[in-house]
């Protein structure tokens, strides 16, 4: 078929994806695309040249943010959007294949004729995943109108800020408000690798998100009393890493009984640290992520609660202190169902799941009805370059992303 006189080459998902892989190669084998950096700006105006060539107006906000629209006559725009950059040593699908795979729907439906009677856009946000400044999220922040004026001030190893990573790339950190679109939608898609083993331990192929998880996270000291570990007899310790032990224990406990949580305990130190002196002091990091509202809720009570009464037992002292808690993100019902509806088409038992992992569609979402399509990750490995979705999962998923946009923009 042709847009405007130019034919719509049969260009396939795989090849792009393994296109997109070359731009940004490590020495290492895995993907080095940072923000505000020449590798993530190849790779963006390279998927720009594409939407471009299949009849799209194309823009790069004032966030970084690659923004492609397919116009129609009316009405909001349904957009589907996700990441072109990646984490030190990334894979070729986190994030890719969100944009990668939009960019194969907008081929398909073009294939079939397809005139949207309300927008369509097309977005690869700026960003996601923080690797250079920590800034996570920093394109759909924008895009949402969080004000990014203190994250323009954070510096790289380097000691490069965001904002003079920003002049580089020849942006202008001022117009930063200017990003702030998310009015214009009607509803956001967002195509993603699990990242996780569900669906490929269950020999799925597609995976439909019905929540992206909430985070919680907690700075917990016990204190206890360092003492020589020869002469203290067992009973009369106050040993705080027994203490932390029991704890990490009863987390486990707890996320077992309740599949909506997840609890671990990453980061831990103890003090003196000494192989022959008691632990006097144990600080240790709890991340709960609450998949549900429910749990969310119920989880911080109960962590409380637990971490009181191990530390009662063991005669310690506990402190305390949150740190964070972002509640976890529904998905939009009605945009879901048009999701299922596409994945009945392609005729493919589709497993419903809640996203562990973050994502831009968790900003979106708090604004625009949202939905989430997953493909499965090889023994649930991603963040590394041995990440890999069977390429046909892959097309299966563009498939459906191509299904859900017709369904909402029709
Ligand atoms: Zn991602």
């Amino acid at each position: 078929m042709t847009i405007d006189g130019a034919e719509v080459a049969e260009r396939s998902l795989t090849e792009d994806v393994t296109t997109a892989a070359t731009i940004g190669a490590a020495p290492n084998g895995g993907l080095a695309r940072f923000a505000w950096t020449p590798e993530l700006a190849e790779v963006t105006e390279w998927v720009a040249q594409e939407l471009e060539r299949l009849g799209l107006d194309t823009e790069i906000d004032a966030a970084g943010n690659l923004l492609g629209r397919w116009p129609a006559p009316q009405g909001k725009a349904v957009m589907a959007a996700s990441h072109l950059d990646t984490v030190p040593s990334g894979g070729p699908l986190d994030g890719a294949l969100g944009v990668l795979g939009a960019v194969e729907a907008v081929r398909i439906l073009r294939r079939e004729g397809f005139e949207p009677a309300r927008p369509i856009w097309i977005g690869a946000f700026m960003d996601e995943e923080g690797a250079r400044f920590g800034t996570a999220l920093f394109g759909s922040r924008a895009f949402v109108g969080e004000d990014l004026t203190e994250a323009l001030e954070v510096r790289d190893r380097q000691g490069v800020s965001v904002r003079e990573a920003m002049i580089a790339q020849g942006h202008d950190p001022e117009r930063l408000g200017e990003a702030a679109q998310v009015d214009a939608l009607s509803a956001y898609l967002e195509l993603h690798i699990e990242q996780g083993p569900v669906l490929h331990t269950k020999q799925l192929r597609l995976g439909i998100v019905t929540s992206i998880t909430g985070i919680l996270g907690y700075r917990v000291t016990l204190g206890g009393e360092a003492n020589h570990a020869g002469t203290t007899p067992i009973d009369l310790r106050r040993d705080a890493l027994v203490g932390a032990a029991r704890v990490i224990v009863a987390l486990r406990e707890e996320a077992r009984t309740d599949p909506q949580l997840r609890a671990t305990v990453g980061d831990i130190r103890v003090v003196p640290g000494a192989t022959n002196v008691i632990p006097g002091r144990c600080e240790f990091v709890v991340d709960l992520r609450p998949a549900v509202a429910d749990t969310f809720e119920r989880a911080p009570g109960w962590l409380e609660a637990t971490i009181e009464r191990i530390a009662a037992e063991e005669g310690l002292e506990a402190t305390i202190r949150r740190d964070y808690a972002a509640p976890p993100v529904p998905m939009d019902p009605h945009v879901t169902d048009q999701i299922r509806a596409a994945a009945r088409e392609e005729q493919v038992d589709a497993l419903e799941l809640f996203s562990g992992a973050g994502h831009d569609a968790m900003l979106v979402a708090r604004q625009v009805p949202s939905g989430m399509i997953f493909v499965p990750s090889r023994g649930g490995i991603s963040h590394s370059p041995e990440e890999w979705t069977d390429p046909a999962d892959c097309e299966l998923g563009a498939r459906v992303l191509a299904g859900a946009l017709r369904r909402l923009a029709s």
